[in-house]
Formats: structure tokens, sequence, C-alpha cells
């Protein structure tokens, strides 16, 4: 999460490093079809993730887990003729991909798999899948390194129903005492390696911490992230982690500090309290204006000095966006049939919960957010403009956003900065793919890599809306409002998920919660 974020993580950490498991393990049901020695899908319009425009009818070849070949097999407009196509194999798949648009499965570079809010492992899961996710990042391991480990070798093998996992500890995780020197920090990351991680989350350290264990983990050959929590962005910015070998920033904290021309500090309250929340919050609220403008001189230096480094963006646009709108992020219409009643519970405004932060929010707030907004999306744009790798993350179970449903509005939100559909669907896929160094097995549906896809019966480009599971508003002919969209097919490793059955499963868990609780969704403050 954000600034918030970062005391929350370090809270979930200590429970966990406790012992205590607080997410319920997914269940080992084998589920999905597939893998087939051979599948085909049929006729289908091909988004491959790279850029590519959509071309289509192509047929699309897989084996077992692999595709093996893409064919041109007509013309819109016109019959496709059979003798051109790629012949079925005893014992093959046919899908019917007439009408359909197939996209490389998306990639959520920032994926908390539950916690207390979301005590099931297979409802995050689900949520994820059925929005076509099939891999994510775990931004700390908050449940465990261990356990997150375990979930990954689960769903490579796939005895469970997950996305791909990548482990990133959060830096200090399991140590005994605090990590207050160089040598120490250097130790925990060898340790963290020898311990099966992908990489590490940092919040931020004192200088020699942070550069000595940026350095190390990048030698190492593993990747990290950072969420530049504001406790230390005054010595240790986003540019001097860029430097010292940090593969991602989240968010955009330490950021704006990068840019800095008039000061060297925030602009902090003089009374304010960075464990009071909505003074974290508000105050964030105005950093970008505090910042260099769009297009000046220091703010080119800080952009470009970031793309010779080829470091990578991961804005999470999504889970701040309540703070612009709190309106439209309490009453998403998705929340009365799939947020779970701990999650709900743990959205509303509350001095602990993390990013609960509404405690006096109102126009003068939401205001200052939107130009908040403004500015940063204007750098995030340009940085992609210039070259530089944006990736999709949501950072979902806080702040009213839902697993699964926030990172399709993270894709919405691209758009808005200024992204072209195709640039969005390239950070969801291929980009997400490259920031993990997964390029060669995943992200874009080619030769050679993974079947790892998404099928929807719209297309996506023209509306991303269509990709959230409840779908997007239509007229019909008889002037009948209708759903259309949602994600049809997930596949995975050549499993094809009906996507809709997995929602079903997710309300299941939340019929279930909520009955034990007698639960009924309330606004805040209405009794
Ligand atoms: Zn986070």
């Amino acid at each position: 999460m954000k600034k918030l974020p970062a005391l929350a993580c370090f809270i979930l950490v200590m429970i966990n490093s406790s012992g205590q498991g607080r997410v319920k393990d997914a269940p080992l049901i084998k589920e999905g079809e597939g893998p087939f020695p051979q599948m085909i899908i049929r006729g289908v319009m091909l988004i491959n993730g790279t850029g590519a425009p959509p071309t289509g009818p192509v047929d699309v070849v897989v084996k077992q887990n692999r595709i093996t070949n893409i064919v041109n097999v007509g013309y819109p407009g016109v019959p496709i003729n059979d003798t051109s196509r790629p012949k079925l194999d005893a014992g093959g798949k046919e899908v019917d991909g007439k009408g359909m648009y197939l996209l490389p499965g998306f990639v959520d570079m920032h994926g908390h798999i539950g916690g207390g809010q979301a005590p099931f492992a297979e409802y995050v899961f689900k949520l994820w899948m059925a929005h076509g996710i099939t891999t994510i990042r775990d931004p700390s391991a908050g449940n465990g390194l261990k356990w997150v480990l375990d979930h990954k070798k689960l769903s490579e093998k796939n005895e469970i129903t997950a996305p791909r996992i990548k482990a990133y500890t959060s830096f200090g995780q399991g140590s005994k005492e605090p990590i207050s020197t160089p040598e120490m920090a250097i130790k925990w990351v060898n340790d963290n390696k020898n311990n099966g991680a992908d990489g590490i989350k940092f919040f931020g350290a004192a200088p020699d911490i942070m550069d000595a264990a940026l350095r190390e983990n990048k030698r190492l050959g593993l990747r990290s992230c950072c969420h530049h929590a504001q406790m230390d962005v005054a010595r240790w910015n986003v540019v001097k982690s860029a430097e010292a070998g940090l593969t991602s920033m989240e968010h955009w904290y330490g950021l704006p500090e990068a840019l800095f021309t008039n000061q060297t500090i925030q602009d902090f309250p003089l009374d304010y309290n960075y464990s009071n929340e909505q003074h974290r919050f508000e105050n964030a609220g105005t950093l970008w204006k505090q910042a260099a403008p769009p297009y000046s001189e220091k703010w080119n230096e800080v952009m470009n000095r970031l793309l010779a480094i080829d470091f990578t963006l991961d804005p999470t646009f999504n889970i701040y966006e309540a703070s612009r709108d709190l309106h439209r992020a309490r009453r998403l219409e998705w929340h009365e049939a799939y947020t779970l009643p701990q999650l709900w519970a743990f959205y509303q405004p509350n001095r602990i919960s993390h990013g609960s932060y509404w405690f006096n929010w109102g126009t003068e707030q939401e205001v200052a957010w939107r130009e908040n907004y403004r500015l940063w999306m204007t750098f995030v744009n340009e940085y992609k403009n210039r070259g530089g790798r944006v990736t999709a993350g949501s950072d979902n179970g806080f702040i009213f956003q839902t697993y699964g449903f926030g990172y399709i509005r993270e894709l919405e939100l691209l758009r808005e900065a200024g992204f072209h559909p195709l640039e969005v669907i390239r950070s969801a896929t291929l980009f997400g793919a490259q920031a993990l160094g997964m390029e060669k097995e995943i992200g874009s549906i080619e030769v050679g890599k993974l079947a790892d896809m998404v099928m929807i019966d719209q297309n996506p480009l023209e509306n991303l809306q269509v990709l959230y599971g409840t779908g997007a508003i239509r007229v019909d002919e008889n002037n009948k409002a209708v759903r259309v969209g949602g994600v049809k097919y997930t596949i995975k490793d050549g499993i094809i998920y009906d996507a809709k059955k997995l929602l079903g499963d997710v309300k299941k868990i939340v019929d279930e919660e909520k009955q034990k609780a007698g639960f009924v969704l309330k606004q805040p403050g209405d009794n």
C-alpha cells in the first residue's frame, strides 16, 4: 500500500513471523480443463501483448502448456477456408474463438495474498484468475516466505487454482534483531536468496543499509521493489534506489522528493504525525504540487536518469483512487457480491486499519488529490513515451479496492494517464513479465511461450470495463440494458478455467461468510 501500507505490511510481517498463519491455504483441488496434448483456439482475434495491433482470425495451437503455432487463417468478413488451418491431432481439444479476443495472461505486479482482511487464499486467487491474472508478484510475502513459496510450488504444479507467484520478501523479515548495519543487511540478503525468495520488497532504511542491500541483491541476481515510505524519503529517494540497483518503485512516494527544487523535505504541517493516517494521506495529496513542474529542467533530468537505468515504474494508481473520489470507491457495484465482510469491515473509517483514513475527508482533500493525480499521471505517461517501462499493479485489499476488480481499474487509470489501450495491455503483460525477468516464458502470445492467455467475447481495447467480472453495460436492440463481457476463459499453463465459475466460487465464499456473521453491507456511519 501507500504510506500507511508500510506500517500495515510491517505489522503483517511481525504477526506472520511469529508463526501465526492468518490466511487459510488454498484448497488442493485440481480445477479447470487440461492441459491437452494439443489444443487449438480457432478463429480468434489476437492481441499479442507486444504492442502489435489486433489481427484475426487466427488459430493458436498449444501443445500441453506451450504455444507451438499461430496461424492467420483468413480475412474479416469472409468465411475461413478450412484447408489452410492447422489440423487437430487425435485427442486434441478445439476451442471456438469466433467473435472472441485472445490476450496474454495479465501480470499483477503488486499482489498481496490476503491478510486478516481477506483470510482465504482461495478467495484472493480466484478473484485474480477470474480477471485474467495469471502471474502475481507478492510484494512482502506477508503470509511468511515459506507459506508463499509453498503456494508458489503448488501453483507451478497446478495443484491449486492460482496465478504463478513471485515472492519478494519484505526486507528484514524473519531477522531476530533489527538490521542496523550494512553487514547485517548483506547477510540477510544472502539468507533471503538461500531461503528461495525471488526478490525483496523494501520500505526504505538508512542510506548505507539500503545501498548495501540493493547492491548485494542485484549482485546475487535477484530483483527488488520499494515503497519509499515517508519516514526515510528525506534521505533516500527513488533516484538513489535506482542507482543502487532497485528493479521497480511501487506507488509514487520518493519520486516527488527526488524532484524538489525549492525545498528538501515535504512541506509537513507542524502538527503532523505520521501515525495519523489522515495526516499521511491528506498531506500526500499535496506532494506532487511541491515537486518540479512537468517538463521543467529538474523533471526532465530525473526522468532521463531513471530511463538510462532501465528502471520500472509500478504506479498502482487504483489503490489511491478513493482519495480523489471516496463516494465512487465505497459504492463500487461489486462490493455487494464479491467483497468479504472482513474486507468491508477493514475498509471502514478507522484510526487503526491501514488505509482507512476517512476521519474527515471531503471536497478539499479530493480536489487536492485530483491535482496530485494529474501531475503524477503526466510523469508516468511521459516516462512511457520516452521508452520507459511502466507496469500494472493493484495493491488490492485496502482502501475499498477489491482483488481483481482493482486490477482492471488500474488498466483504466493507465488509459486515463494517456496510454493507448494497446500500451495498457502491453504494460499489463509483456512489461510485467520483463520486470519480473520472465519475458522468455510469459507476457506475450508468441510461439515458444507458456500458454497463459485470456479470452473474452468483447473487444477490451474499445472499453477496458468489459474485463470487470461484473461486465460492462450496453443497451441491446430491444432497448434493454444488459451486461456484456467479463473474462470468459483464463488459460494458465494450457489449462482452461471458466472465469465465471471462478467468480461463482468467490461469491459462495462471500455468501457463507456473510451468513456466519449475519452481515449486511452498510455505508460508513449508517447503523
Ligand atoms: Zn503493498
